[in-house]
């Protein structure tokens, strides 16, 4: 499929992209495992939170505050979005070049408008990752798997064993790091074969997982969205693990919203809404994951976004079916944070 105009997402597209920015920021969050880039670009004003205490202490201490005091006058709602965990995914990174390309210049790469998106993200502090996984993004040779069949999607995503055959999923996790057990590296890893969702987070091995888990520190976001791709599965949050119910809940809550946005829009049957709670007595017990592990840094909302990636298979979404759903999801995302920090911006604007 010959995709279209405003699906970029290469490196070389991030690149460029990075070098268009004007209004934002841009930094190095860290090189990756293979020497490659990872951008963090921000828009907004951003806070300084001195930390008294670290988060585990502070609940300690039975006072978050001492943490991260999100009281003072002046605080700013904080939003991270990450793209690529998985290098293969590249949903959530095509809708972040879009979003800077609407920040900068007011349209999208396609050069529409989108008003709702741009009033949401108002008053916010936009942290965007469009690559986190820049190593396996580079492996992969094409830009979307639009249309693409099962064995290519698979090949590209988890790899191949020694013996030529696919490493498949969830079966790709077995080996960790898996670099010397696979002919071809799939896009999941970075170059030393670390699955940074999977990673040790007590000991990092990755320095991807962590630069993640410092900004998640450092900055303390009230909402952090990691965007993955879940081959044609309906958009969806997956509910975040081993975390407080009132958390649970508050994911649920976004999800609803995202869902009802969606339905205004026309498109409601894109997105499905995440369960209330998380089957906590299963077993083998579900993974302890990045996502987890970024919401115990800090204490705050971290949740997984499942795309569908538009196989050539059931449930196929469009590529413009996947880019309008993930754009109503940043906007809601924008709104939720300036709601639970008690901020309403279009008072302000009055
Ligand atoms: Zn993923």
């Amino acid at each position: 499929m010959q995709t279209p105009i405003f699906w970029k997402g290469s490196l070389e597209d991030i690149e460029q992209s990075v070098k268009s920015i004007k209004k934002g920021k841009v930094e190095v969050l860290c090189k990756s495992a293979g020497n490659r880039n990872i951008y963090l670009i921000e828009y907004g004003e951003r806070n300084y939170i001195k930390h008294e205490a670290n988060y585990s202490s502070a609940t300690g201490a039975k006072d978050l505050k001492c943490y991260a005091d999100k009281t003072q006058p002046g605080y700013v709602p904080t939003v991270l979005l990450v793209g690529a965990v998985h290098g293969g995914e590249f949903e959530g990174t095509v809708a972040m070049l879009n979003l800077i390309s609407l920040l900068e210049t007011g349209r999208d790469l396609a050069g529409n408008v989108n008003e709702d998106i741009l009033d949401a993200v108002k008053g916010t502090n936009l942290l965007l990752i469009p690559c986190l996984n820049v190593d396996g993004r580079a492996r992969v040779p094409f830009d979307a798997f639009l249309d693409k069949d099962y064995e290519t999607f698979r090949y590209y995503s988890q790899g191949t064993w020694k013996d030529g055959s696919l490493c498949e999923w969830p079966d790709c996790k077995a080996k960790h790091p898996i670099i010397d057990h696979v002919d071809f590296l799939g896009s999941y890893f970075n170059d030393d074969g670390i699955n940074l969702m999977h990673d040790n987070f007590f000991f990092p091995m990755a320095i991807e997982t962590k630069a993640m888990l410092r900004l998640s520190d450092q900055r303390v976001p009230d909402v952090t969205i990691h965007l993955h791709g879940g081959s044609n599965t309906t958009s969806t949050f997956l509910q975040t693990r081993y975390v407080p119910s009132f958390m649970n809940n508050r994911i649920y809550e976004l999800a609803m919203q995202v869902k009802l946005a969606a339905e205004e829009k026309g498109c409601g049957e894109l997105f499905q809404v995440c369960s209330q709670e998380t089957n906590a007595d299963s077993y083998p017990p579900p993974s302890f994951n990045l996502v987890s592990a970024c919401s115990h840094i800090n204490g705050e909302m971290c949740i997984t976004y499942e795309s569908n990636q538009g196989l050539d298979d059931e449930n196929q979404y469009t590529p413009e079916q996947i880019y309008e759903i993930i754009m109503i999801l940043f906007a809601e995302t924008c709104r939720y944070a300036k709601d639970i920090m008690g901020i309403d911006t279009e008072e302000e604007s009055e």
